[in-house]
This record gives C-alpha cells, sequence and structure tokens, in this order.
C-alpha cells in the first residue's frame, strides 16, 4: 500500500511526519512523494489558525473527489476527534498516539473507522528515526504540550499539557544522528523552557543543551519556543561555555502594553521581560534575540500600541515575527473578548510595525558589512544562489554548490539588506 503524508503547520509538525514516515516504512508500507501516486493521504494538520483549519478541510475535499482514502493526525485530529468521520476521513490520530498510525493504515483497507487519541509517545523509539527532511538537520521534539493557557491560543486543547522526554532518551538520539552525519540540532517545544519541569531528577534545557554540546561531531545546537518567564539564565550560561549552542534566542513578547499582556494571560510584565533580555546580553553580549508579537488584541487602544511601539525601538530585536489577532474557537478570548478592533486598523499598526523592524533590521546589519563569519550552508534558494546561518541564526546567501550543503564555510559579507545578506565563501572548512 502506498501512503503520502503532507505536513501543514510547524516544525513539532515535520518532526512528528518524519516518525509517521519512518514508523510506517517500517511496518512495510510505501512512502511515495506525491499524493497522486498514493492509494491512502495522511494529513498532519494545523489548527493554530482558523485559516489553517480551513485549508485541511479543503484538501480532504478534494482527496474526497480523487477518491482517496485520507487519513488526519496533528491538531485537527485531536481537536475535531470522531467529527472528522462525517468528512469522510478513514482515520484519526492524535497528536501523541503517533505510532498508531501503521495499524490506523492497515486497518483503513477494511473500511474501518478508528481513531486513536491515547498517549503512546513512550513507546516510541526516537533514535531508530532515521527519516529526516534534511541530511545534516536534525529537529527534535523533547517537551510536549503547554501549561500556559494564554487566551488566544488552541494549542493547550490540542496538544494537552507539558510533557518532557527523558534527557537520556533525547541524548541518545543525538548520538544516533551525529552518528550519521547530522552536524545541527534543534530541540523543540510549545515551551521549551519547561523542558524538565515535569521530572524530578533535575533535568533542564540548560543541561540538555550542555550535554548534548558534549556529543561528537555536533557542531551547532538550537531550541525553540521560549517562554519568557520560563526561561532560565542558565541557559546563556551554558551558551558561553561551548561555542555549539547558537547565539539566538526566539523569546515571544507578544505585546509591550502590561494590561494586553494581562488580557492574554502571559505570565509576565513588560518591565519583567526587557530585565530579563538585559541580563541575557549582559551575559552573552553578541546574542540575537528575536520575537513575535500580536497586533489589533481585544482592547488595544492606540497608548497600548504605542507601547508596544516603544518596547520594539528598545529591545533591538533581530528578527520580528508579526500576526494580527484573529480569534481562534474554543479559546478564552473568543469566547469572553469582543474583537474590537477595526480590521483596518489591525492592518494599519500591523505596517507600522513592519515598516520600524525593517529599518531596526537594515541597522543591526550595518555591523555585518565586511565581517567573515562562519555559515552551515542549508540549501539553495529560488534565485540560483545558497543560503545558510551563522550562529546568531542570520540568513546568509552566497554562490555555492550542491556538495556543500550541510558543510561549513567562512563568508565574507560583502552586501547587506533589511532581510539576508549576501556574500562570497573565503574558506570551506569541512572537506
Ligand atoms: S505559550 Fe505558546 S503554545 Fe503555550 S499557550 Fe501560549 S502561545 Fe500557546
Amino acid at each position: 500500500m502506498k501512503v503520502h503524508v503532507f505536513t501543514y503547520g510547524c516544525q513539532m509538525n515535520e518532526n512528528d511526519t518524519e516518525i509517521a514516515k519512518q514508523l510506517l516504512a517500517n511496518a512495510g508500507f510505501e512512502i511515495v512523494p506525491s499524493e497522486d501516486e498514493a492509494d491512502i493521504v495522511i494529513l498532519n494538520t494545523c489548527a493554530v489558525r482558523k485559516k489553517s483549519e480551513e485549508k485541511v478541510y479543503s484538501h480532504i475535499g478534494k482527496l474526497r473527489k480523487k477518491h482517496k482514502k485520507i487519513g488526519i493526525m496533528g491538531c485537527v485530529a485531536e481537536k475535531e476527534k470522531e467529527n472528522l468521520f462525517k468528512r469522510g476521513v478513514s482515520f484519526v490520530v492524535g497528536t501523541r498516539a503517533l505510532n498508531r498510525i501503521p495499524e490506523a493504515v492497515r486497518n483503513s483497507k477494511n473500511g474501518n473507522k478508528l481513531i486513536f487519541l491515547e498517549d503512546t509517545l513512550n513507546e516510541v523509539e526516537y533514535q531508530n528515526i532515521e527519516t529526516r527532511s534534511s541530511k545534516h538537520h536534525a529537529w527534535i521534539t523533547v517537551i510536549y504540550g503547554c501549561n500556559r493557557f494564554c487566551t488566544y491560543c488552541i494549542v493547550p486543547y490540542t496538544r494537552g499539557r507539558e510533557k518532557s522526554r527523558p534527557i537520556n532518551e533525547v541524548l541518545t538520539e543525538v548520538e544516533a544522528l551525529a552518528d550519521r552525519g547530522y552536524k545541527e540540532f534543534t530541540f523543540l517545544g510549545q515551551n521549551v523552557d519547561a523542558y524538565g519541569k515535569d521530572s524530578e531528577d533535575g533535568t533542564s534545557l540548560a543541561k540538555l543543551l550542555s550535554e548534548a554540546s558534549r556529543v561528537e561531531n555536533v557542531k551547532r545546537l538550537w531550541f525553540l519556543t521560549s517562554y519568557p518567564s520560563d526561561f532560565s539564565l542558565e541557559i546563556p550560561q551554558v551558551m558561553n561555555q561551548s561555542e555549539k549552542i547558537a547565539r539566538s534566542i526566539h523569546l515571544p513578547v507578544q505585546h509591550g502594553s502590561n494590561r494586553i499582556l494581562k488580557a492574554m494571560n502571559r505570565r509576565y510584565s513588560r518591565e519583567e521581560y526587557i530585565e530579563l533580555i538585559n541580563n541575557i546580553r549582559s551575559i552573552v553580549p553578541d546574542v540575537s534575540i528575536s520575537s513575535d508579537i500580536i497586533v489589533g488584541f481585544p482592547g488595544e487602544t492606540d497608548e497600548d500600541f504605542e507601547e508596544t511601539v516603544a518596547l520594539v525601538e528598545k529591545m533591538q530585536f533581530e528578527r520580528l515575527n508579526l500576526a494580527i489577532y484573529s480569534p481562534r474557537e474554543g479559546t478564552v478570548a473568543w469566547k469572553y473578548l469582543k474583537d474590537d478592533v477595526l480590521h483596518e486598523e489591525k492592518v494599519r499598526r500591523m505596517s507600522f510595525l513592519l515598516n520600524l523592524q525593517k529599518r531596526i533590521n537594515r541597522e543591526l546589519n550595518e555591523s555585518y558589512q565586511g565581517r567573515e563569519v562562519e555559515v552551515i550552508v542549508e540549501s539553495s534558494a529560488k534565485n540560483g544562489l545558497f543560503y545558510g546561518r551563522d550562529v546568531r541564526n542570520k540568513i546568509i546567501s552566497f554562490n555555492g554548490s550542491e556538495e556543500l550543503i550541510g558543510k561549513s564555510v567562512l563568508v565574507r559579507i560583502e552586501k547587506i539588506s533589511a532581510g539576508p545578506l549576501f556574500g562570497v565563501i573565503t574558506k570551506t572548512l569541512d572537506i
């Protein structure tokens, strides 16, 4: 039986797809690269926005027209459960029941409608997951779920409470991948700073980074996504102890006004966030900090927005992801808060911040002009150039070749922009 898995959403979903494909291949199914070749198509879904869920329903409609069998995994599976059978789906597998996928596919042949929502993560043999989308960079989910319950977010309802993987299991996975030639690793979690807080053995993200940095052949370690009040200053301290830990922290602030932060149920104040960033920068002065901001949250006044603008000016983020608020069914904000900022105003505020951040990016990028930086080559871009990242997560573009992918090179920066930097390779470090 031929199976195709299509992924929507975040890197954690990408990692779940890698695991699902490996489990299916181990069970004797053929994984095919396109849905047209497949007998069954599994959609690994995202429910973070209404639009992402709608895309899944439209995809289901198209697959039904092609008379394909359909399986649903990921966040929409958790949110909609049995309701998905009304859409003609053959099976539904929840975010923690990944290893039931082969059984679900096998049984779908008989026309059985199956739903697996239990937590069977302990049964997954992560160190044997060889099917990865990159040949040198591996995503590794280290903590599932989130306990934070931000009022606009559906994740705690679809991904459940926080559950950390044992540190030894993660390190064994890192060692197995490093033996197979992987150099870069990103530790993932919806709230990655909560890693280890649910275990009693003193495990923490800082400890994991420190231990993983000692694994032979590991070149660079990243982690995503941080939550300000769970972030420990031990992390910048271990960064200083190992060059392998990237000088890059994605620390979403979401808003600059305490009133809105409270309405979002973010458990820190503007002042605490600023103090945290200052402390991180005092430990690792060249650290790159990026953030997320939501504009147009219910009740956001001009004054609240001005506080966000002032915060962005003050913090000088290296990158800023901006999103316009839209109510997500099933969340506290959707139920209790009126979506009262006009759409045109949300767009105006968003484009104001976009322009501000562009200026900041350009100014910060000036310091790269003429410098030589070490870059791990990732891939080719549409413009024919190759690109990679330096240790501060700066995207750098240059003329390259396929055989350099996964290797470290020195690049001299010759041109800057508000986005990527452009340079020339001066030396290949890995032969
Ligand atoms: S911390 Fe992130 S994943 Fe958790 S509820 Fe808040 S926004 Fe959602």
